[in-house]
């Protein structure tokens, strides 16, 4: 993997694409700067090295052309007090005024560019656009991994033009050595914890992981599809007719590849989607008619918790319960404090993708954690198995 640590930055203007695409309140002033924080030792060892930086990125959804609201502006004197020095802004990435100011800058300075979506060309991979903004750099740098996945002009195009000048950024690196942990760990077990609302969006994700894991612990919502696959009365719980037979084939596939499964054995339900409910816990294969399954119940909680503790790599993606109601949100905490004791006992753990994250964060565990994903819908592509363009444009 070639990071910016193998590449010369000294008296090169390095061209990097990062990810400030950070929340706004109507104040427009940063209400999370998570993004701008773990891009930073990526700007810092550019400009320790001698380089300069020209940063380029996406903030929001701009419909076409430029928005106040969408402008990243906004975050210019956020990013001045993180770096410690003054960051010059261009109001338009590829105007003239831009290209004046990257080319006149010096050593140790920084330059941030207008919003790359004020341009549709953006988006749309557009090659003429790449090759634009590819003349404010001297070295191309990704470091903007929840962009990875997709083909855009700044994030995989672009970087054809930088022939042997092109490296990860810190961000970047740390995602693919992280995730590499678990999709290629030689110690073992290895226990992937699959959760969410869906079978259908984590289908692909169950398929690759099967061949690279020895448990897998399916929670969530999904769990009731497999649950009536196995003959289960599960009410009115949230599920998929048309992958009852696609669940059936998974738990046979799994058996075949040796991967135990482990379905949560008892829910909790309730008689409406709704914190103030009637709740009562039964055997997920026995839910009343009129009753949804909100939750895993307690004695799944400490069947989870077993196969956690032994497991010496875990990933943890979706949580295993509606945990965004308090009444519903026990399985998910109690699942993420046996992935914390198991990662004091000193394995690896890593939590990525969507709202397995949100939940770590909502119960204090993201710091307990091995490792944290900073992509939700990149680390989805990348447990799937997609080769994500932002990754195979540098290693081409
Ligand atoms: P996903 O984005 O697919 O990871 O799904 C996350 C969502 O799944 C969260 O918003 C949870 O509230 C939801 N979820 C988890 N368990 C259930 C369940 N038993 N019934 C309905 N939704 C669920």
């Amino acid at each position: 993997m070639i990071t910016i640590d193998q590449i010369s930055l000294k008296d090169k203007r390095v061209l990097v694409r990062v990810d400030f695409n950070v929340p706004l309140n109507d104040a427009l002033e940063i209400t999370d700067d998570t993004r701008i924080v773990a891009t930073l030792p990526t700007i810092e060892k550019i400009l320790r090295d001698g380089g300069s930086a020209v940063l380029m990125s996406h903030l929001g959804r701009p419909k076409a052309g430029p928005e106040n609201t969408f402008s990243l502006q906004h975050i210019v004197k956020h990013l001045s007090t993180c770096l410690g020095r003054e960051v010059q802004f261009a109001s338009d990435c590829i105007g003239e005024e831009a290209f004046r100011s990257s080319s006149n800058l010096k050593p140790g300075q920084v330059l941030l560019l207008e919003n790359l979506r004020f341009y549709t060309q953006e988006e749309n991979g557009d090659r003429d656009f790449a090759a634009k903004l590819a003349k404010h750099g001297d070295v191309y740098v990704n470091d903007a991994f929840g962009t990875a996945h997709r083909a855009h002009a700044s994030t995989a195009i672009i970087a054809e033009f930088f022939p042997g000048q092109k490296a990860f950024g810190y961000v970047m690196a740390k995602e693919i050595e992280n995730v590499g942990k678990v999709l290629n760990s030689v110690e073992k077990p290895v226990t992937a914890i699959i959760g969410g609302a869906k079978v259908s969006s984590k289908l692909t994700i169950i398929e690759n992981l099967l061949p690279k894991v020895d448990h897998l612990i399916i929670g969530g919502g999904m769990a009731y599809t497999f649950a009536k696959a196995r003959g289960g009365k599960i009410g009115s719980s949230l599920v998929e007719d048309d992958l009852l037979d696609k669940a059936s084939e998974i738990l046979v596939k799994a058996k075949a590849q040796s991967v135990e499964i482990h379905l949560p054995v008892d829910s909790l339900n309730a008689d409406a989607f709704s914190n103030d409910a009637n709740t009562e816990v039964t055997d997920i294969m026995a839910i009343k008619d009129g009753w949804m399954g909100l939750d895993v119940g307690p004695k799944t909680s400490i069947l989870f918790r077993e196969v956690i503790l032994k497991s010496k790599v875990i990933l943890w993606n979706g949580p295993v319960g509606v945990f965004e109601m308090p009444r519903f949100s026990q399985g998910t905490k109690e699942l993420g404090a046996a992935i914390v004791d198991a990662t004091e006992s000193g394995s690896f753990s890593l939590v990525g993708g969507g709202d397995s994250v949100a939940a770590a964060k909502q119960f204090n565990l993201d710091e307990k954690v091995s490792y944290v994903s900073t992509g939700g819908g990149a680390m989805l592509e990348y447990l799937e198995g997609t080769v994500l363009p932002g990754i195979a444009a540098i290693l081409d």
